[in-house]
């Protein structure tokens, strides 16, 4: 852990040479405050609590670094693959207010990726370059803070936490519309990028507000209207007036969902600000009912996707009118491989790692099946699976 050590050194010279302080956000997250409520909801927050929180911030973003930064850490590790190249470093904040510092000390070159819990990431043999931010584990703060008269609560929940594990607290605290997270494997960060969805249900239509952070470790609460958002695409409107010719848009660590086919993916145009947490509203209802309709889409799925495979859910967006899985089926591609990857027999929208595929094995699979389905049907296969980092050519 010397390198380790020594890298700590050098942030954290940078972090105490800044005198800079961040406004917090809205979260109640630090300290021993009590939770804060949402402005316009009833309990408002005080100017004395604003004052306070800018406080308690600006003593927050002083501290040493508590995270654990590693140095050449196997990107399989942290993704649902269980493939992928080496990242140069990553990082796995204590909190919050560590996070910004993290981000802070990080000298502007560095490249900077954002990942929850890889279940819908493909990193490359080659691995990647800069530092990658793991946030399951570290920002991890839930809780609900509202009510109003409508019967709609807030959840805030950090972008941490595993999406299950929202649905569960929605359930528990006697609100509807959140059982679709709890079939879905990632973190609450992964869905608000993704705007993950299943069964008739979304992310977005029940978020409230974001709180994302820039580079500079700026934190920044956002309206829902700040944001284009479609079918596993959500780009933040002001850096899509800024694209011009890429034709790959990019929000808040959106990479692959919008390139046009798997080689633009290869070279994503990311985003200087990402989603550390989000407001979330849900209908308040009878828990019991929300807990049920858990249990039929979590055995739905269990019937229906090889959930024992390393896997990363579905490949490909479907097309508009019809389903990737079955035109997949269609051209007999089911059980199809190619090395360690292959085509699930189970659901043909899903590749599945039998154990020793590289991320160049699922690659390559994934243009066969875009390639036979376009072939066949005429149709371009989108990939939903977000696709980073380097080749490796030595392979
Ligand atoms: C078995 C299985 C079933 C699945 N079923 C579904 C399903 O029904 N519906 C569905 O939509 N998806 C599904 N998925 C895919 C995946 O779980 C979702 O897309 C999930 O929301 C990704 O979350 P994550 O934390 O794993 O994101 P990651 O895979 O870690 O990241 C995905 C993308 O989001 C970006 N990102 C991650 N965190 C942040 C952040 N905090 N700020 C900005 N960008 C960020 C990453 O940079 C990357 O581009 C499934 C996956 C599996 C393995």
């Amino acid at each position: 852990m010397k390198a380790a050590t020594r890298m700590q050194g050098t942030m954290l010279f940078h972090v105490w040479a800044m005198s800079e302080t961040r406004r917090p956000p809205d979260s109640g997250a630090f300290g021993k405050k009590g939770p804060r409520s949402v402005p316009g909801m009833p309990g408002e927050k005080s100017l004395r609590a604003e004052i306070d929180d800018q406080l308690l911030w600006a003593e927050l973003v002083r501290r040493p670094l508590r995270g654990v930064l590693r140095e050449r850490e196997p990107m399989s590790r942290h993704t649902s693959w269980r493939a992928g190249g080496i990242a140069d470093r990553t990082y796995h904040p204590a909190d919050l207010a560590d996070l910004a510092i993290f981000l802070r000390s990080l000298p502007d070159t560095e490249p900077v990726h954002f990942v929850g819990l890889g279940s819908n990431l493909l990193v490359r043999d080659g691995g990647l370059r800069g530092t990658v931010i793991l946030l399951h584990g570290g920002l991890k703060q839930m809780r609900m803070i509202a009510r109003n008269d409508a019967g709609e609560a807030c959840i805030y929940a950090e972008a941490g936490v595993a999406s299950p594990k929202l649905s569960r607290f929605a359930a528990t605290h006697n609100f509807e519309g959140a059982e679709f997270l709890a079939g879905i494997p990632g973190t609450v960060g992964g869905a608000l990028a993704m705007n993950a969805g299943c069964y008739g249900s979304e992310t977005w239509r029940h978020v409230d507000r974001v709180l994302t952070i820039d580079r500079k470790g700026e934190l920044r609460q956002r309206d829902v209207s700040e944001y284009r958002v479609g079918y596993r695409e959500v780009v933040l409107r002001t850096v899509e007036t800024d694209v011009t010719d890429e034709g790959a848009t990019a929000g808040p660590g959106l990479i692959a969902a919008n390139a046009e086919d798997i080689q633009r993916s290869a070279v994503p145009r990311l985003s200087d600000e990402w989603f550390v947490a989000a407001w979330f509203k849900f209908a308040s209802s009878d828990g019991e009912v929300a807990r049920r309709k858990v249990k039929h889409l979590l055995l739905t799925r269990i019937a229906t996707q090889p959930l024992s495979e390393p896997n990363a859910g579905s490949v490909f967006r479907n097309p508009p009118g019809s389903y990737a899985a079955q035109l997949i089926e269609d051209c007999g591609l089911k059980g199809s491989r190619f090395g360690g990857a292959m085509v699930s027999p189970k659901h043909a929208n899903f590749i599945v790692n039998t154990g020793t595929a590289r991320a160049s094995d699922i690659e390559r699979l994934i243009e066969e099946l875009r390639d036979s389905v376009l072939r066949e049907f005429g149709i371009l296969l989108k990939p939903e699976v977000c696709i980073i980092g380097e080749k490796n050519h030595a392979a």
